[in-house]
């Protein structure tokens, strides 16, 4: 628990139709008294005169409420003023909280950082209540939440469990071969649950990503100059985001621009088009192209079939259909006008499917950059497990994987390996 008693702003910046300010810590209620007057019953809304503790002055009339720790958001106590929004009221109470003795204005993500310390979530959670605070789209709100509200913390806890029960399970195979007493069969059972742990997280490594779902599936349009590549963006975007011209090779460089389609983040990117040339700075941006064109989602391409990028991610388009009618290339995907706008919603129906493969479905888990490193890390150390027959070596392998999903929570096992561990053991021994 923390000494300092911490208070912040906790709603937008004012002026604002209301204000809500926090304090957490041991002072929290002592804070309360002193500019409220007596104590509202817990979690009970009630209202008060807010006053300047030396001065006695009014300084708003607010809703104050008080959480009672460990069962409130950061587990200290926690105080909330609900006061009028607007500069000098939000002005006049931070300051008189200021002039009171342990209190101080808190730093960024304190209050999270107290719920983590006091165990009120875990990182996970944590790293799902930011991504909620800068979500944008609903892919990335309905991800964030599941985060937040701890549905993978809960699969990686069962994770866990499994790792400490064959850890345990380890240290007794350890124990007998000591006395020269090495059970055959257990280790071949203990190998087939390493292995079956390793495979479950070999597909968590498959979960959807969160910075996929921040930055947008990134779909890249290409194929050879003047295919009407600026014209698709444009229209896929409804304004005019790149510079179309009748003139070959005019996107020299790229393009991207961020959209949102029924909620969906996609980044779409404009590429130079695909051809030989001598202009030094056209050939930047071909060489620009083909890099982008390893790191997309989704390639849609406007050249000709024999051309196409070898991917399950390209999708075929035949441009201009407006001009050269669909007899023109009627192997294509899709056939689309950029001037009419025909073939455009069947484009974006298409664009919708495949994102749906890539980005977590409701209240489905996302996991970031740092999930997937630990689970790869584990997955990797588990993998070596199962392959190994040493019984020592194996122990370690299982702890350096359990230390690695404990980077993912925050949550060093320790207490939970001796309570299992120690679980084991007859009373009285
Ligand atoms: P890019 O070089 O592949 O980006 O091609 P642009 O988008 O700049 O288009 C080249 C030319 O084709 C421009 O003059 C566009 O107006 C024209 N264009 C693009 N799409 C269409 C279309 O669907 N129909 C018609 N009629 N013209 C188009």
């Amino acid at each position: 628990m923390s000494a300092d008693t911490i208070y912040a702003l906790s709603s937008g910046n004012p002026p604002a139709a209301i204000a809500v300010i926090r304090i957490s810590g041991p002072s929290a209620d002592a804070a309360l008294r002193q500019i409220a007057g007596s104590l509202p019953h817990p979690r009970l809304a009630s209202l008060r005169a807010i006053r300047h503790p030396e001065t006695g002055e009014l300084l708003d009339r607010g809703l104050v409420l008080r959480f009672p720790g460990p069962a409130s958001a950061t587990g200290e106590d926690l105080v909330e003023l609900h006061l009028h929004g607007g500069r000098s009221v939000v002005a006049a109470v931070l300051a008189a909280l200021h002039s009171l003795v342990g209190l101080r204005p808190a730093h960024p993500g304190e209050f999270t950082r107290r719920a983590f310390e006091n165990g009120r979530i875990d990182l996970a959670e944590a790293d799902g209540l930011a991504d909620l605070l800068f979500a944008e789209t609903q892919s990335q709100r309905r991800a964030a939440l599941a985060l937040a509200g701890g549905v993978f913390s809960r699969r990686v806890e069962s994770w866990q469990s499994e790792l400490l029960a064959l850890a345990a399970a380890m240290e007794a195979v350890l124990d007998f071969s000591d006395e020269g007493e090495v059970a055959d069969e257990f280790p071949s059972q203990l190998t087939e649950r390493v292995g079956s742990l390793a495979e479950q997280i070999e597909r968590a490594l498959r979960y959807p990503s969160v910075e996929r779902l921040r930055d947008g599936i990134r779909v890249v349009i290409a194929g050879p100059p003047n295919a009407g590549k600026s014209s698709l963006l444009n229209r896929l975007l409804g304004r005019r985001a790149a510079i179309t011209s009748p003139v070959a090779g005019t996107t020299r460089d790229m393009i991207e621009a961020p959209v949102s389609i029924v909620g969906v983040p996609f980044l779409l990117i404009d590429t130079a088009g695909l051809r030989a040339t001598d202009d030094l700075v056209e050939a930047e941006g071909v060489e620009r192209t083909r890099d982008s064109l390893s790191a997309a989602d989704l390639v849609l391409w406007l050249g000709d079939r024999a051309d196409l990028p070898k991917s399950e991610r390209a999708i075929l388009i035949a441009s201009k259909v407006d001009l050269c009618g669909t007899g023109a290339r009627p192997q294509a995907d899709l056939h689309v006008s950029s001037e009419t706008g025909e073939g455009i919603d069947e484009l974006i129906k298409l664009l919708l499917e495949r994102a749906a493969g890539m980005l977590s479905n409701d209240g489905e888990v996302a996991i970031n950059d740092r999930h997937r490193a630990a689970l790869f890390e584990c997955a990797r150390h588990l993998r070596n497990a199962w392959s190994s027959r040493d019984a020592l070596l194996i122990s370690e392998l299982l702890r350096s994987a359990r230390v690695a999903l404990d980077q993912i929570t925050g949550r060093a096992g320790v207490e939970d390996m001796l309570d299992q561990l120690f679980g084991r053991f007859c009373i009285g021994k």
